[in-house]
């Protein structure tokens, strides 16, 4: 005997629970296959991992079948920013060489060529974004890789999605399922198939699929600065990062990076020189808000629950190093917010893909490569689900 059946009165071929960019790609994807979709999300507009993000596209740096969703996710983004009227753009990545172990990894990785990889000299790397570091060497630039900004590009997806005919039930939380029925907080969904992309939240609905894959939560404290240099006479105006910019972090964290054979000389040797910034587990990186302003990260910390307390220390690390990366004083970078954001994260796999009941699968991007990779996962997961 099914619950009161409340939500909805339109038939549906697809209900997706969650609006960060893991359900929106599926939603696009239903769209794409002639679906009719319905997306039901507990908040008024989505506010997790995938507002909270760098936007990097970080297609380069991938591996195995994250590198195949990374591809084809790639095109999506660059098909819906011109179709729903976001910016999303193919900007590449350049990667800043600081020591000669960096430096060795890159040209290893050019070589290898699974994506392709320019490698740059000191000036080469200041031709393509104004990097004053001292000890900048050099670098390479990956020009597969894309950029959306994310605070743009997830509403205005969600909106473009809404305008084609999918459903938005926002402020309704899911509270469990039964074969073909989904249970919310404002009545029962009648839902032939159902893809649950709830992100870090998936141990509220599977505590023990959770617990089995050992998902956890990971924790990365994220600043916007303003763009330090010649100050801007209007938003827009001043210095320009087209490109993300990586470090040698980056190449400790990205699986893309996991088989050059100099990765291990380079973690001893900031396990010998900066044991500090591999205790707050730093992937230094930023990307260009449209405005100019700079989001800059990050540090990872795994925990179930974590409390809610932001150390100051970790953003002092994270502005001391970015100006070092910049060539400017830390006193000359001004903070314009912080922030918090969660991503799932689990032991030995990048995604969770779970079918806990018949018709319905679970999917979490399982480390933080949600936005480069979803449109790609969610073409498989529905060529799956719904052949
Ligand atoms: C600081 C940070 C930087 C990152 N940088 C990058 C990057 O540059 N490039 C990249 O590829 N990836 C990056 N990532 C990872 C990427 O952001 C995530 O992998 C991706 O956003 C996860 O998307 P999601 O839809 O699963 O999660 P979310 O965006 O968190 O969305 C999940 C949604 O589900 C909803 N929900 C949960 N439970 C329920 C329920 N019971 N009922 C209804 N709704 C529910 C939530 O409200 C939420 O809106 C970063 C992540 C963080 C945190």
């Amino acid at each position: 005997m099914l619950g009161r059946m409340g939500l909805g009165s339109e038939p549906v071929d697809l209900v997706v629970v969650g609006a960060g960019i893991v359900g929106l790609a599926h939603a696009a994807e239903g769209v794409r296959r002639g679906l009719r979709v319905a997306v039901v999300e507990r908040d008024e507009f989505a506010r997790g991992a995938s507002v909270r993000n760098f936007g990097h596209g970080c297609v380069s740096g991938q591996a195995g079948a994250a590198f195949g969703y990374a591809k084809a996710a790639r095109e999506r983004w660059l098909e819906l920013g011109r179709l729903a009227g976001f910016w999303a753009e193919p900007t590449g990545t350049v990667v800043a060489a600081r020591s000669e172990e960096e430096l060795a990894v890159l040209a290893e990785f050019a070589a290898a060529g699974a994506a392709p990889a320019e490698l740059l000299d000191a000036d080469g790397v200041r031709a393509r974004v104004p990097l004053r570091a001292k000890t900048l060497l050099g670098g390479a630039w990956l020009p597969w890789d894309i950029r959306v900004d994310p605070r743009e590009a997830v509403g205005a997806l969600a909106r473009w999605l809404a305008s084609v005919g999918v459903t938005f039930h926002w402020r309704t939380a899911v509270t469990g399922l039964e074969p073909g029925v989904l249970r919310t907080s404002r009545g029962d969904l009648a839902a032939p198939a159902i893809v649950l992309a709830t992100g870090h939240d998936l141990d509220w609905l599977f505590p023990e699929l959770a617990e089995r894959a050992g998902v956890r939560r990971c924790a990365l404290q994220m600043l916007r600065v303003a763009t330090p240099g010649p100050a801007a006479r209007a938003p827009g105006d001043g210095e320009r990062f087209g490109p993300g910019v990586l470090t040698g972090l980056s190449l400790l964290r990205y699986a893309g990076f996991a088989g050059c054979p100099s990765l291990p000389a380079l973690r001893a040797r900031f396990e010998r020189e900066r044991p500090d910034l591999l205790a707050v587990d730093m992937n230094l990186m930023f990307t260009q808000l449209p405005d100019g302003d700079l989001i800059i990260g990050d540090t990872h910390e795994t925990a179930v629950t974590h409390l809610p307390f932001q150390a100051e220390t970790v953003d002092d690390l994270v502005l001391a190093e970015t100006a070092d990366l910049l060539g400017v004083p830390a006193a000359d970078l001004v903070v314009r917010e912080r922030w918090r954001g969660y991503y799932a994260s689990a032991p030995g796999r990048e995604f969770l893909v779970a079918a806990p009941l018949p018709g319905a699968r679970v999917v979490t991007v399982t480390t933080g490569i949600g936005m480069t990779t979803s449109h790609g996962l969610a073409a498989e997961v529905l060529a799956d689900l719904i052949p």
